[in-house]
């Protein structure tokens, strides 16, 4: 107990959303709570808002825990049966699943979660859940490229694109989950070939994120880049001026992939498994599953809801009208260490 009270001290002077007061109370599993633990990927604005409407809600106070994935994966796992981790968030299918096979998750059993979320955008035995969809596709030089050169994912590897192409690192995961995606449909030579492909089209070494991409691209530096549909829909809504402007030139196009549709990743979490307040988990998990929580998601980050009934708010709903890929987002996780050695062996860095 002594352990887990001075883990959560430490982790109160790293949250934004918690009192020191609140932050104690935490480590009392079953006095019935008022708190939930959230070990969180995730690292949009978008979530403290949710929180905050959550508490507002229901009275349950959101201790939040920032981390990588992998750190938080190792951090629950040095925890042990003391973790104070009742909910784990992250920002890719991948990272759930990593979560999972390292046994840190327990299954839920909630109607309202299983009616709610897509049976391809979360674990088949409850262990997590998909609560915001991101399609990985490709923002173009309008001026330079015409939108039928980039409808699908192989085209983007061909020597169309030679020295044009802009792309983050290898260790991104969500290039990991996209190649993951790709080694599941068309296995392993194709996909080996097409990241060959990828690295031969690089017009420079992999730095900075998806919008750096993307400002690559309206600069002149590449003609095509890949990126997650929300950071390119935040530039054209115009938070920054600058980046407004850039989404002139800049256009977003969703590749298809096998003719079924853009790949998509979703943003989602579980409970874990030792969470001293499994009962609040489950709630702050449904909560996010509500039409508030999945219209406030989309609306503050620009994703696309998980909830098929509900329906994107402006601006994503410009977007929104895409096709998804329809496989179920569970099998990005398990090919993501052969995605990451084909990456290596090509040369994406
Ligand atoms: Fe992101």
């Amino acid at each position: 107990m002594s352990n887990r009270l001075s883990l959560i001290a430490f982790a109160a002077l790293a949250l934004c959303a918690c009192s020191p007061q609140g932050s104690e109370k935490a480590a009392k599993s079953g006095d019935g709570g008022g708190v939930v633990n959230v070990y969180t990927a995730r690292h949009y604005d978008a979530d403290l808002a949710l929180y905050d409407a959550f508490t507002r809600q229901t009275g349950v106070k959101v201790n939040r825990i920032e981390g990588k994935p992998d750190q938080l994966v190792a951090r629950m796992q040095s925890e042990g049966k003391a973790s104070p981790a009742d909910v784990f968030l992250a920002a890719d299918a991948g990272a759930l699943w990593r979560a999972q096979n390292a046994g840190l998750l327990q299954p839920t059993s909630s109607r309202a979660l299983n009616d709610a979320i897509p049976a391809n955008l979360r674990d088949a035995e409850g262990r997590w859940f998909g609560f915001s969809r991101r399609a990985r596709v490709v923002a173009y030089d309008s001026t330079r490229v015409q939108p039928e050169e980039v409808d699908t994912y192989e085209k983007l590897a061909s020597p169309r694109f030679k020295g044009k192409l802009c792309v983050r690192s290898a260790d991104s995961v969500y290039n990991l989950s996209l190649v993951g995606a790709l080694l599941e449909v068309w296995g392993p030579e194709k996909t080996e070939q097409w990241v060959r492909g990828v690295v031969a089209n690089m017009a420079r070494p992999p730095e900075g994120g998806d919008r750096d991409q993307i400002r690559a691209v309206a600069a002149g530096v590449c003609e095509i880049a890949l990126t997650n549909s929300y950071y390119y829909i935040r530039m054209a809504s115009g938070d920054d001026a600058k980046d407004k402007a850039m989404t002139d030139r800049a256009k977003l196009a969703f590749p298809s992939l096998e003719g079924r549709g853009a790949h998509v990743n979703v943003s989602g979490g579980g409970v874990a498994a030792n969470a001293p307040n499994p009962e609040n988990a489950v709630k702050f998990l449904e909560f996010l599953a509500s039409n508030e929580a999945q219209t406030t998601v989309s609306r503050m980050n620009y994703e696309f809801p998980a909830v098929t009934a509900v329906p994107a708010p402006a601006p994503v709903d410009a977007y929104a009208s895409f096709t998804a890929h329809p496989m179920s987002v569970a099998a990005y996780g398990p090919r993501q260490a052969q995605a990451q050695s084909l990456m290596s062996a090509a040369g994406w860095r």
